[in-house]
This record gives C-alpha cells, structure tokens and sequence, in this order.
C-alpha cells in the first residue's frame, strides 16, 4: 500500500548539495513528490512503498551532503497526491527565514582533479565548483539561495553548464555559482593603469610576478589579499613599509601540507584544522625564521591555498610561501570592490589580478590556535560565518552589536545566535560602515523588523556601536557589561547559561560597572541568575588616557602609583626614557589619570620593565613581545601575586617588585618574563580555587584578550589538571572582543527574550 510523509529539514541545508542529495535518494528508491528550499530551510514530499519510505529516511539522516549540519528533522503523515515523479520545485519565500545561509567551502577534491585534467572542459577555469564547494556567503545577496540572488546573477549559463546544473545525476545540479571558461567570469591582470592580460595567461603572468619579487594585490573569495614571496625579506620589508604595517605579522599561504610543516610545527589537530574545509589560517611554532614576517614573535600564521586560482598560482610556480596579507591600508577592512581595490592599493601593490566575480560583502580568512586547553577560533570569519553558533532561551528576535575592537554582531532569530564575520574596529570609517552594513544585511536577509527586536550593546557610553545601537528605533535596548558578555559567550556557546561559574574575564579594557576601565574581573554565578563580580586585578592608574594603552612605559608608571619616590629611583637606575618620568609626575598629581583593574595592562607594564620601551603598533604586542621574550627561558622561579580574600583583590605590588628586583640583580630578561607568567596563572589558580571552595563551585570560564596567550595557557593546563577545578574556554568563539556580541545576545536572551 502507498503512503505518504511530508518532511522538513532545518539547519544548513541551503547551498550545500541538499536537494539534489533528496532527489538522486528518491529516484533510488522510486519515490515521487518533490523537495523545495523555503525560507525554513527544505521541504520534502515523498510517497511510495512505505518500505521504500523507511529506507529513504533512514539514508536522509545518514548520508547527508559532508558540509549540511541538519539542526531538526520532523516527519508527518500525510495523504498521498498521485504525483508522477519526483521533482526539485522553485524556491518559496513567505515567512521569516529560519534557513541558515552556508559559509564559503575550499575547493573539493573533485573540483580539483578536473581543474588539473587537459581533458576536462574546465581544465585551468579558476572560479570552477560544485554543490559540495565554492562560494556561498560571499556571493548570497538574498534568501532563498538561489543563483538570481547571488552576483552570479550576471551570467548566463552556456548549455553545457545549464544542462549540469538541470540533471539530478549531476554533482553541479543546483550549483548555483556554476560556471566554465565558456559562460563564466575570468580573471585579468593589471599593471601600471593598464589591463596586461587575460584568464589563464593573467594567473600565469602573476606567479611569474610574484617570484620576480612583485607585490600583487589578488581577489580571492571575501576580498582582496596582497600577495609577495614571503621569503624575498626585501619585498616583505617593502610591503610592510608601504602598507605602514608596523610589526603587525603577516599571515602565509605554502604551497602545500609539506611545505606547511617545513615552516612550522605541527600537532595531528593543527594538520587537520589547516585541511578543514574552513581552511583557516592557524598560529603555530615556527620551525625557522622569515625575515620581516612575523618580528617578535613565537608564532607564524599559515594557511593552505583554498579557491582554484590560489591552486593556479602555485601551478605555475608562485614562490611556495606567499605572504597573503588582507588588501588593505593599515587597520582599515580588506577591500572587496574593484574599484576600491584599484585606488585604495596603488601605493601598496604593483599589480592587480582581478576576478570578475562580484564579492558580495567583504569576509577575512578565519584564525585558529590550538592550546594547551584545545582547539579555539581566533578571528570567526571565511568558512564559518554567518553559520549559527549557538541555540538562546526566547523568542524575541535580538541583535547584539559587539564592541568597537575585532566587532562582530549577533542576531538571534528564533533562538538561533547567527554570528556575523569579523567587522574589524569601528573606529575606522570603513569598518563601521561595514558594520552598519552587515546589520542591515543579516536583518533583512532574515526578514527580522526593526521593530520587533531586542537591542543590546556595550555599557561603554563612547563606543560607536553604543551610539549605533542607542538610535535604532527597536522594541528595547539593553546595555551589558563587558566582561559578563566575555563570560556569558563561553556560557551560551556550551549551552550552559544556567551553569554556577567562576567567571574570570581579564583583557585590556572594557567599561566597568562603576565607569571605571575593567580588566581583571572575578565574576561568581550564572548568565541566567546574573554573574556577581567577587573579585579582581588591585586598582592601578593609568596616566594620559588612552595614550596609556599604547605606551607600555606609561602603563608601568600607572603601576607604580603607590610609591612614587622609589619608582623614580628605579627608572633612573633602569634609565628609562624620559616618558616615563613625565607619566609618573602625571600620576603623583592624579592629572589626567583613570583608574583600572586591566590585566592587559599589567602585561604592557611588565613588558616595558624587561625593555619594551617603545610605543605599540598593534593591540596585544606588548604581551605577544613578552610571551617571545619568556619561552626563550626555562621556568625557574615564581614571584607573589597573591589574591586577598577579604578584598576580594589579586595584588600586583609584590609582583612588579620583585621583578625589580631581579632586573636589578641583572637576572635575564626572559627568566624574569618566564616567572612572570607562571605568577600570572598561579594567581588565576589560587584566586579561582578560592572562590570555588567558598561556593561550591566546580568550573571556571576563562575569557578575554588576555588568554589569547599560549603560554600562560600552558602553565594553567598545568596548575588545573592537578584540582577538580573543570576549566572552560571559547571554542568556536573568540575569547577576544570577537565573542562579545553571543555574549550580549546571550545576556539579553535571559532578561528581555520572552514577552
Ligand atoms: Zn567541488
Ligand atoms: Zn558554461
Ligand atoms: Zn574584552
């Protein structure tokens, strides 16, 4: 007897090969009826042999396309129609999208095997790809995913690609970028004002550049890269001048795996991340050292090629490591519009290879790092946004903005926590309009109104999300506190907001609940009962304002705002620059001077007492310096940092002391930061235990820029494994101010998502 089932399957299921997998199963196992995408992802009607039907569900959950995550799958009964086949219907549009739009894929296997095959039709064709590969969010203009709402909306099919892209049987039906050397875009070369060549000649011309010691601005899926042979450390020296780069590092794309392990140290995990299909770029141990790639640091960031051009230019003999840095003039977004590409790179780059591909919204690669606690994201951006991370309590839609460094938003739609790319810091123009823009994006994509949403956003009364969020006309507006977001991120991605924690949130500044500047915090409690701060870093000083956090000299003088007198005898000893004393006058006088519990400070402050005396050119590389300077020592020794129950306060005086101490002495400069770190973490440790024993508490959330820093991650794997004490950290989220916005979301989830 025939019966029938309606079937509807949520989750990523748009844009990666579903329907088409639905289709082919049903033919196997004679079905009929048909499947759709809508805007809650796809719909399925079968009928047939209920034998057949069992099977087919069965298959459905177990065989799913590799890059679908299936969130729900709910099955009816229904009456059988008497359709004559099965069939894949036109997309639908009628409700709020609850769909979740797919991340861009690195170019699959077979993808590849043809690019390489002299005999196959796109033998060379750079945009080639298919419905398990290829762009997905950085060409998706709309909803439902489907090619006239993407920027290949421009070119026609030729018949053989129509023809793939009508049949069932075929791994590029439904492939909506599909495209050949016939029908397709291309790519062309640009040099000195002038297009030089086109296609295939155009990516062999610029390997040829590139060895030639050439930079080459290089449109990839989510922007542009500036691209040089990252070991010519002339070029590099040339490309760091001209994009006034500063000692930032510069992340690198190698030819392959094997040259990947030539360069740095990989573990079996940090080999399977850089073959994920994210293809992220992941930080680690260098194994030798490039010239001007990454001064000053212990790290190198690597990446393996992941569209068909990157595979092109190695084919045609790119150097094997290529610096591949975003497009971009210092600290602005990577540009992803030609024309801005053209105007915006002419002093960095001398020539551009230009795909004719529209980039719908600009997406940088993404950042791993494995540590001592796991595997944890960095910067969330190609290959994993806008996929949702998390599942909130509520209903109400909720937009959270983030905070103006590494910003990302938030918006939940039906308990779904979508998280946006990395925007970069708002306070670049280009930044905050891309900010702006990917809010109005995702609202609109996801059919949310204005209206109808819960807004939150930073207590910091300056940030320019703050002011962004404050004049959206939305239902409500919900500020939340730093470092409870810090917390509650970790929280909301372990869907634990009820959890009792330890929440310990230390970065480089964040506004506190007092209008202070936050930055050690010991928080006792829940994200749904409210995170009660217990404890933090002793209150120090910072002098000049926000010149502080770029002059770690200046932060030291903020330290030492206890005892003037002999700081004064130390700098002098020490021959400090001039800075510091001028800081300290500042201090003695409480003139322009803020107060602050920053533990990233006190990094800066520790780092310019060993000899970092300069200025900073990007955020953290004091503490990157000074995590270089102490992995050159073994641990040796550990000074105070002792946490003050009563106070509720982790004192640094003895600690800063101390390595004054042995500075003094002329002890080494790397022992002295080796010790300092382990102080750091045995502090974390007692203050933690503590505060656990007196609550009954058995798990600590460690957040914040701070415990971006590998070795002091080490050293709390360490001092951890010997307690009870379960120790969580972001996985998929940022610790960095990259996860404040799931944060937020979260927050306001508990207090404002239900009506
Ligand atoms: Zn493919
Ligand atoms: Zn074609
Ligand atoms: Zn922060």
């Amino acid at each position: 007897m025939k019966s029938a089932r309606r079937i509807r399957v949520r989750g990523v299921v748009q844009g990666v090969g579903f329907r088409p997998f639905i289709f082919r199963l049903a033919k196997r196992w004679d079905l009929n009826g048909w499947v759709l995408n809508d805007q809650n992802g796809v719909e399925v009607h079968v009928e047939g042999e209920a034998e057949a039907i069992q099977l087919f569900l069965r298959e459905m959950t177990a065989q799913a396309p590799a890059s679908a995550q299936v969130a729900a799958v709910e099955i009816k009964d229904t009456t059988v129609e008497g359709w004559p086949d099965f069939a894949i219907r036109e997309s639908t549009r009628d409700d709020r999208p609850t769909v979740h739009m797919a991340a861009d894929l690195a170019v699959c296997s077979a993808c590849l095997s043809e690019l390489f095959n002299p005999a196959d039709r796109r033998y060379l064709y750079p945009y080639i790809n298919c419905t398990e590969c290829g762009p997905r969010y950085t060409v998706i203009e709309n909803l439902p995913y489907d090619r006239p709402h993407t920027t290949m909306k421009a070119w026609t099919m030729c018949t053989a690609c129509a023809r793939e892209y009508h049949d069932p049987a075929d791994r590029r039906f439904h492939a909506q970028p599909n495209a050949c050397h016939e029908c397709g875009p291309q790519y062309t070369l640009h040099w000195q004002g002038e297009r030089i060549c086109d296609h295939v000649k155009a990516i062999e011309k610029t390997a040829q550049l590139l060895r030639e010691g050439y930079i080459v601005a290089i449109k990839g899926l989510g922007g542009y890269h500036l691209a040089c042979d990252a070991e010519n450390f002339r070029v590099v020296e040339i490309l760091r001048e001209r994009k006034r780069r500063g000692a930032k590092p510069f992340a690198l794309m190698v030819k392959d795996l094997q040259t990947a392990r030539s360069l740095v140290e990989l573990s079996s995990e940090e080999e399977a991340l850089l073959t994920s299909p994210v293809r992220p770029i992941v930080l680690a141990r260098a194994r030798r050292l490039l010239q001007n790639v990454a001064p000053d640091n212990s790290d190198l960031g690597v990446m393996l090629p992941y569209t068909p051009l990157h595979h092109l230019l190695f084919h045609y003999n790119a150097p094997p490591v290529l610096v591949m840095t975003s497009g971009n003039r210092s600290g602005e977004p990577i540009a992803y519009k030609d024309q801005e590409a053209l105007e915006v790179l002419k002093e960095v780059c001398d020539a551009w290879l230009i795909g004719e591909r529209p980039i719908a919204r600009r997406v940088d690669d993404s950042v791993f790092r494995v540590s001592a606690f796991g595997t944890a994201v960095l910067r969330r951006a190609r290959g994993l946004a806008p996929l949702p991370v998390a599942e909130l309590p509520g209903e109400r839609p909720i937009l959270a903005v983030g905070a103006d460094l590494k910003n990302s938003i938030t918006l939940v739609v039906k308990g779904q926590a979508i998280m946006s790319q990395y925007l970069g810091d708002l306070e670049h123009y280009e930044a905050y309009t891309a900010f702006a823009q990917t809010i109005h994006d995702l609202m609109s994509m996801y059919d949310v109104p204005l209206e109808e949403v819960i807004v939150a956003y930073d207590l910091h009364p300056e940030y320019h999300s703050t002011r962004f969020a404050r004049e959206l006309a939305a239902l409500d507006h919900v500020a939340v506190q730093h470092h409870r977001a810090h917390i509650a991120s970790v929280l909301a991605e372990r869907n634990a907001l009820d959890k009792q924690v330890i929440g310990v949130a230390f970065d480089g500044t964040g506004y506190g609940d007092d209008g202070t500047i936050w930055g050690g915090e010991l928080f006792v409690g829940s994200a749904a009962e409210g995170l009660k701060r217990h404890g933090h870093l002793r209150q120090a000083l910072l002098p000049g304002g926000d010149a502080a956090a770029r002059m770690p000299l200046q932060a030291l003088a903020g330290f030492f705002n206890e005892m003037p007198a002999w700081a004064a005898d130390i700098g002098k000893r020490l021959a400090f620059p001039e800075r510091f004393f001028t800081a300290l006058k500042l201090v003695e006088k409480r003139l322009r001077t803020f107060s602050t519990t920053s533990v990233g400070r006190l990094f800066d402050a520790a780092a310019a007492l060993l000899g970092f005396t300069g200025s900073i050119s990007f955020e953290g590389q004091a503490a990157i310096w000074l995590e270089h300077l102490a992995r050159s020592s073994p641990l040796e020794k550990v000074y105070p940092f002792p946490w003050d129950e009563e106070k509720g306060e982790l004192d640094y005086r003895p600690l800063l002391i101390a390595m004054v101490e042995d500075r003094l002495l002329g002890r080494e400069a790397g022992a002295i930061a080796r010790a300092f770190h382990r102080s750091i973490a045995e502090g974390i440790y007692r203050s933690v235990l503590a505060l656990g024993e007196a609550h009954g508490i058995d798990t600590v959330v460690l957040s914040g820029g701070v415990f971006q820093n590998a070795l002091l991650l080490n050293d709390l794997r360490e001092l951890f494994g010997k307690s009870q004490m379960r120790v969580w950290l972001g996985r998929g989220i940022p610790v960095n101010d990259g996860g404040i916005s799931l944060g937020q979301a979260a927050l306001a989830a508990v207090t404002h998502g239900t009506a």
